[in-house]
């Protein structure tokens, strides 16, 4: 049975992964500081005798026996990881640093939860892993781009300097149940909003585009990359390639929740990427692995579970 640690596990992903995992007979060690995760993302994993929990941020040393190592502690959303910006870089640096010196001691295989924010806002559309991003090194979204690039770079130089067995994947926008509702990121903000009959909040002109990856194929991707033979590290694009602007997004949402929402214009965040959409060429030939779940699918589940959570 592989012993498996999962930093993050309480959050919207980590969980997802900590399902999965169980259900494909791994031992599952959850570590989380629940900044941004929940109790109540694990609850019903609590009492199965190979699920276990443990409170720690990983900005401190770990030490802990396992084989594998899925690290993906870090607030995703642009509200939370900016709350504590100094924080958000230590998670992902500090973070990575602990979490390679534990797979440096115990021999794990180690995996990095990355993102297509190392594109920054990219002059190459759709985005391959060849391409090096724009991204701005001292704006406020540079604590999650720069320390998720710094994150990569402590991979790779481990990998050449110390011989780790690193698999590194590049997420893309990812939605689905478990999702924070008040984390401000786009789905499940319009998706609250119409559901409260609350104004739906479009940043900009709603012409930027994002790509919307379903949970379930995500995790599909995860377990394929980690399952891929010693010496391929990525990084690969895991995300899917359907590509909308937010005005669509929010048409969408509002045609399959109904109710009476407005369209609303705001102010765009600075430096947000005006668009977004992965290659997956490489997902494709090294894991077999492609999307499944079409966005207006994708959607009626998330509505489902917003639904149910607001009561
Ligand atoms: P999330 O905020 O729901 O999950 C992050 C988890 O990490 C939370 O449970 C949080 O409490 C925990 N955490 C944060 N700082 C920590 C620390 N210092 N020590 C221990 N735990 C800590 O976000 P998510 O969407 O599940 O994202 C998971 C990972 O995937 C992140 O690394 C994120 O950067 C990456 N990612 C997600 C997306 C997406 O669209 N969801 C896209 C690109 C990359
Ligand atoms: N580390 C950890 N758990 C371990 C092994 C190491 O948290 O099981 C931390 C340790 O605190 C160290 C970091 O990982 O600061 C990097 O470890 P490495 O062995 O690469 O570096 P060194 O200990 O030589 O600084
Ligand atoms: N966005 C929006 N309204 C919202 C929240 C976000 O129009 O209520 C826009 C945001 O400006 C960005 C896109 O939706 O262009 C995706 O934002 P999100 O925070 O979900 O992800 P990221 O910018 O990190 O891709």
């Amino acid at each position: 049975m592989l012993k498996t640690l999962i930093t993050g596990g309480s959050g919207f992903l980590g969980s997802h992964l900590c399902d999965r995992l169980i259900r494909d007979g791994h031992d599952v060690l959850c570590v989380d500081n629940f900044f941004t995760g929940s109790k109540a993302n694990i609850a019903h994993l609590i009492g199965n005798p190979y699920f276990e929990v443990l409170r720690h941020d990983v900005t401190f040393p770990l030490y802990v026996e396992v084989d594998q190592i899925y690290n993906l502690a870090c607030p995703a959303s642009p509200i939370h990881y900016q709350h504590d910006p100094v924080q958000t870089t230590k998670t992902s640096v500090h973070g990575a640093i602990n979490m390679l010196g534990l797979a440096k001691r115990t021999k794990a295989r180690i995996f990095q939860a990355s993102t297509s924010e190392v594109y920054g806002d990219p002059e190459v559309h759709p985005q391959t892993e060849e391409y090096w991003g724009r991204v701005n090194p001292i704006g406020i979204r540079s604590c999650y781009d720069e320390g998720k690039r710094c994150a990569e770079t402590l991979f790779f130089d481990y990998h050449r300097q110390h011989d780790l067995d690193i698999k590194v994947v590049r997420i893309f926008n990812t939605y689905g149940p478990r999702m924070h509702p008040n984390d401000g990121r786009v789905v499940s903000n319009f998706i609250v909003q119409a559901l409260k009959g609350e104004d739906i909040t479009i940043f900009g002109d709603g012409q930027q585009t994002r790509s919307f990856c379903y949970v379930d194929d995500l995790i599909e991707g995860f377990v394929r990359m980690m399952g891929t033979e010693q010496g391929f590290t990525g990084p690969v694009n895991l995300g899917n390639p359907g590509e909308f602007t937010m005005l669509e997004l929010a048409e969408k949402v509002l045609q399959l929740v109904g109710g009476k929402s407005k369209l609303t214009f705001h102010l765009l965040p600075q430096d947000d990427p005006k668009q977004r959409q992965p290659d997956i060429a490489m997902a494709k030939s090294k894991l077999g692995w492609e999307p499944g779940v079409n966005l207006e699918d994708g959607l009626k589940e998330t509505i489902g579970y917003f639904r149910r959570l607001l009561g």
